[in-house]
């Protein structure tokens, strides 16, 4: 069982010939769907064969009425609390050089009480991990953290987007983090005090990568992810994820990308089912699993929406 607290955006996307330049009225391709990174990973979770209870706060308008149904379809057991702020919304707009610009209203992603979170501790003590991201308020955040470490569930904390604060205190409640290149330049400068160039990361040797993730997460495991390069690795103790390497990669799946918005998300969500699904198997075989996921998510477009099944997985790698 997988448990995600996170947020739900319905997002707007406008696909134009030029970003708007301010006094600019430009007319392009509209179309909106599900998002929010939360929403995105529990989509990910529960299409990747894990039952997924998905925590977050929904306005009572339609954006609420959408995350509701599109829950309903997909099995995902939705544990919202109802918030006065309106459901969480993007704006995004894409010209065709792929370039964007987004604005985020929050909304009732911002309105996720402590006492929300706190009144899920049933389900947050049975599952078999948490994961989370940066969209919700920390507090809420780091509570659900505290209440999976009293019974020893495993927590997974993706640390975006890369501009949110990452507190000491979270990290030390995070069995394993995963930033992309960009997230974990931007905790390696707060928490390490390392300036590295996130498009450099890919082309470091591992050992220098490893020791970097030693000094940010001490006693868990980094996850790197490194688009089209896969993703890095970094254990304190190999044992406990049942390898005797601390430190390696896994190549990215091969694929024809279309739309690598969600990627992340669908590697997250991957990676926390086949971690629920199969707790004794080795760490290595998971992140193959969410690498292979993430690649085919990219052939398809959109972000909750482009979630492959588990099955389409299986038949697309066989
Ligand atoms: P984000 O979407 O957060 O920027 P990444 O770009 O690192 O994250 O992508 C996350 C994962 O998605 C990668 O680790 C990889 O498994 C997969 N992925 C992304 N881009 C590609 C690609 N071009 N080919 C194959 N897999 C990809």
């Amino acid at each position: 069982h997988v448990l995600v607290v996170g947020s739900f955006n319905v997002d707007h996307v406008w696909t134009v010939a030029s970003l708007p330049r301010p006094g600019e009225t430009l007319s392009g391709h509209y179309h909106t769907g599900p998002g929010g990174k939360g929403f995105n990973q529990a989509t990910a979770a529960v299409r990747a064969g894990a039952s997924t209870t998905f925590v977050c706060a929904l306005g009572e308008d339609l954006g609420g009425q959408l995350a509701r149904a599109l829950a309903a379809a997909d099995g995902l057991d939705l544990r919202e609390h109802s918030s006065e702020a309106p459901t969480g919304t993007a704006g995004i707009y894409v010209d065709h050089d792929g370039r964007n610009s987004i604005v985020i209203g929050p909304g009732a992603n911002a309105d996720l009480p402590l006492a929300h979170v706190q009144a899920q501790r049933d389900g947050i003590h049975a599952a078999h991990v948490l994961l989370a991201q940066l969209e919700s308020p920390l507090a809420s955040i780091e509570a659900a953290f505290a209440i999976a470490r009293e019974a020893g569930v495993r927590t997974m904390l993706n640390p975006a987007p890369a501009d949110a604060q990452v507190p000491a205190s979270l990290l030390a409640l995070s069995d394993v983090i995963t930033p992309n290149e960009t997230e974990f330049c931007a905790q390696l400068a707060r928490h390490v005090g390392e300036r590295v160039d996130a498009s450099t990361v890919a082309s470091r040797d591992d050992d220098t990568l490893h020791a970097w993730c030693r000094r940010l997460l001490p006693h868990g495991t980094v996850v790197v992810t490194l688009g089209a390069a896969g993703c890095f690795v970094s254990h304190a103790d190999g044992a406990l994820h049942r390898d005797a390497r601390t430190h390696y990669r896994v190549a990215a799946a091969k694929v024809q990308p279309h739309d690598t918005t969600g990627a992340g998300d669908a590697f997250n969500g991957a990676l926390a089912a086949s971690w629920a699904l199969r707790p004794d198997a080795a760490f290595a075989d998971h992140l193959h699993y969410a690498n292979r996921y993430a690649a085919l998510s990219t052939e398809r477009a959109g972000a909750a929406v482009s979630m492959p099944r588990d099955e389409e997985v299986r038949a697309r790698f066989a």
